[in-house]
């Protein structure tokens, strides 16, 4: 490693919405050993920001099926550390300094549009429900959308929203907040497994849910105040969440916070090439331990 560079801290940032399963484990795996080659640190963070979906059991099985795997942290919610606390539903005070910057400096504005990606805003998207490009209805006055969103346009019609509303909110409950994206620009990032990524503003994603009404710090925006704040140098995931990658790297920009290096894993798929999910029960990590897989088995497919 360069000496000058800061030691490597990777994370593992599961939530607890479900059983992990076999696509987690390879995922989490990769972490471990770049984590290893690099002589670094793994951090575990329990993404639990989505309420609904989120149950401590889940937490506990998580925790279990990590450690059964042979994957070892050093901060945690279980062990703790000083960059705690490792749960993002106790962080919401970091999150709010974020809204606050990103506010002040008039990155973000509120949004009455109800869309099916706000109320799932609060987890990370995947393929089949990445956030739609928004259509810019609530787009402060001055800032309406330079081009056309691709696809179904919904909403086409601006409605007026005084910015000096925007700068007097003091907490952003009551409503949805968007980050307004740079129409056009390219956000290009190498991908240490994938190798160069180019991705357009306004056309392969738009502007993003930060915050929801109902008080709930979006996930794109809880990711990077923590990836920041926990100091990752490295972020393993899969490849599902690639857009979402770039919109993470514009608002580290917006909030001049470091950006990691990404290194996304390629996406376990089942048997009829559907991308794993929590409901694959059959292929949960658990069912496969009761099966009598070992970890090996289960982290390397042999
Ligand atoms: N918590 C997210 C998930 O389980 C992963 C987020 C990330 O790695 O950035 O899908």
């Amino acid at each position: 490693m360069n000496p000058r560079s800061p030691a490597y801290r990777g994370r593992l940032a599961p939530s607890p919405t479900g059983l992990l399963h076999l696509g987690h484990a390879r995922t989490f795996w990769t972490a471990a050993e770049r984590a290893a080659q690099h002589d670094g640190q793994l951090i575990l963070r329990n993404e639990d920001l989505d309420f609904q979906r989120c149950r401590p059991e889940f937490v506990h099985a998580m925790l279990g099926d990590l450690r059964w795997l042979g994957i070892e942290w050093a901060e945690g919610p279980d062990c703790g550390g000083v960059f705690g606390p490792y749960s993002q539903s106790e962080r919401r005070g970091h999150y709010l300094e974020a809204w606050e910057k990103l506010r002040d400096r008039g990155l973000i504005y509120p949004c009455t549009c109800s869309r099916k990606d706000v109320a799932q805003a609060a987890s990370a998207p995947n393929d089949s429900d990445d956030e739609a490009v928004y259509s810019g209805k609530c787009r402060p006055q001055g800032k309406e959308r330079s081009f056309a969103p691709p696809g179904r346009v919904e909403d086409p019609a601006p409605h007026k929203h005084p910015e000096a509303a925007v700068a007097t909110c003091s907490e952003p409950r009551g409503t949805n907040w968007r980050f307004l994206v740079p129409d056009g620009e390219e956000v290009c990032f190498t991908d240490l497994h994938l190798g160069p990524q180019r991705m357009t503003a306004g056309r392969d994603f738009g502007d993003f849910i930060v915050w929801r009404r109902d008080d709930v710090p979006a996930y794109q925006l809880a990711v990077v105040v923590d990836d920041a704040a926990m100091r990752i140098t490295e972020v393993v995931r899969g490849a599902d969440l690639l857009k979402s990658t770039a919109r993470q790297i514009l608002l580290f920009r917006a909030l001049g916070l470091p950006t990691p290096g990404y290194y996304h894993c390629d996406l376990v798929r089942d048997e009829a090439g559907v991308r794993l999910a929590k409901r694959h029960d059959s292929l949960s990590i658990r069912k496969l331990r009761e099966m009598g897989w070992t970890p090996k088995a289960v982290v390397s497919g042999q």
